[in-house]
């Protein structure tokens, strides 16, 4: 059998895209290395706007809400304030919350292969083939949703981008679950750690933004745990790699596309990547959709969309994480301890406010430049 798609790799964005083409009626196969369902290093902080691209329910799968966000600097100076969005930050588990998803698009007609990593591909007269580790299959068009550390980018023959380090600790600690979601800056350098609230204990990130050294991280997300309570006997560490977004690229070649953090469209001030991910993977299920129906320009259509709608905004994103990490303590106190911060953070979070909205006051605030009347 020729499916109409093969997507590879079964996170948000595989899933999603697999979901929204089956729903169009079109035959796809989700080709996943891990067995589901597989735990993905994240902190699992999301956008409630995810809810818009379904028509399902994702009650099931959030295992909190937040409204409070704690910061700290060092430890020290700290601060709550209230996001103020129409709706709270979701905290998923990972492997929950990307199994619901591949499960929905199951639901819809989507083939589903787990432990069935790619080992190759090849475009061959007007197809597709795909190499697995249980044979191979083909495919009119391909969609990448390997994430930051799968091969699909480079054997697509795109330029390569500079990986960061991501760090994670997941704490099982009960005594973990009264805690806000929290920030802490001025502990990693050119990064922050994050805390975020499960129903049964809390996940907590490391990330860096601009250069630094990344190998500590772990050590940092030992003695931050300590810090709030949490004891070492009830956490495991993971690291994964993060693709941020450095400025639009060509998403599309022959019958294939990037979607999702293959795609390098992570959000480079707060490494925001599941939104993005599930946007991306909606938009090339539509672009693959329209090429299946004949339209000869619709997977360079997708570079375009996802250029003007999310590469865009992340410009500004980029240019905000410039002159915050830059000067991370002027930025704490002229930025973060504001409490409109948080207010425009949720917003931007939920879709209802972009970066470019904020970006030059944010800029000037934060590179010492003081405006006055803001927040
Ligand atoms: C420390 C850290 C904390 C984070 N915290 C957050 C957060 O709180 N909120 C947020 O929105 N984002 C966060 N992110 C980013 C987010 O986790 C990712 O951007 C998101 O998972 C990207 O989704 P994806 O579908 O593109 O890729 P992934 O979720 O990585 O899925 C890719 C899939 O492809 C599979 N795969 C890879 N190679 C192959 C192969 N050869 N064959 C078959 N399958 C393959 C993988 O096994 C994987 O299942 C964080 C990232 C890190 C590192």
């Amino acid at each position: 059998m020729v499916f109409d798609c093969v997507v590879v790799g079964a996170g948000p964005a595989g899933a999603a895209a697999a979901y929204h083409l089956a729903k169009r009626g079109r035959s796809v196969l989700v080709l996943e290395k891990h067995s589901l369902p597989r735990y993905k290093p994240c902190a699992g902080g999301v956008s409630p706007a995810i809810a818009e691209w379904f028509d399902f329910d994702f009650s099931p799968v959030i295992a909190r809400k937040v409204d409070t966000i704690g910061y700290t600097w060092k430890l020290e100076d700290p601060v709550k304030a209230k996001l103020e969005a129409l709706d709270p930050m979701w905290m998923v588990h990972r492997d929950v919350f990307d199994h619901f998803l591949v499960q929905q698009a199951q639901k819809q007609g989507a083939e589903v292969r787990d432990s069935t990593p790619v080992t190759g591909i090849e475009f061959k007269s007007d197809r597709w083939q795909v190499s697995t580790s249980n044979g191979s299959v083909e495919g009119r068009y391909l969609i990448a949703a390997d994430g930051a550390e799968g091969p699909m980018s480079k054997w697509l023959g795109f330029k390569q981008p500079k990986r960061r380090l991501g760090a994670i600790l997941e704490a099982v600690a009960p005594e973990a679950e009264h805690l806000d979601a929290r920030f802490e800056f001025g502990m990693v350098k050119n990064g922050y750690l994050s805390s975020f609230p499960k129903e049964n204990g809390c996940s907590i990130a490391a990330a860096t933004f601009r250069g630094g050294d990344p190998s500590d991280l772990q050590n940092l997300l030992g003695d931050y745990a300590t810090q709030v309570g949490i004891p070492a006997t009830a956490c495991k560490q993971f690291t994964h790699s993060l693709c941020l977004w450095k400025g639009n690229q060509k998403l599309h070649t022959q019958n294939a596309l990037l979607a999702g953090e293959a795609a390098s469209i992570v959000d480079p001030l707060i490494a925001e990547g599941v939104r993005p991910a599930i946007f991306t993977g909606v938009k090339a299920a539509e672009a693959i959709d329209a090429a299946l129906a004949s339209s000869s320009c619709a997977l360079e259509n997708y570079t375009k969309t996802v250029s003007e709608e999310w590469g865009s905004d992340m410009a500004w994103a980029h240019r905000i994480a410039g002159a915050f990490y830059r000067f991370p303590g002027l930025g704490y106190k002229q930025g973060i301890k504001r409490p409109a911060a948080t207010v425009y953070f949720g917003r931007i979070l939920c879709g209802q406010m972009r970066y470019s909205d904020i970006a030059n006051t944010a800029i000037k605030r934060l590179s010492g430049g003081l405006i006055p009347g803001m927040g």
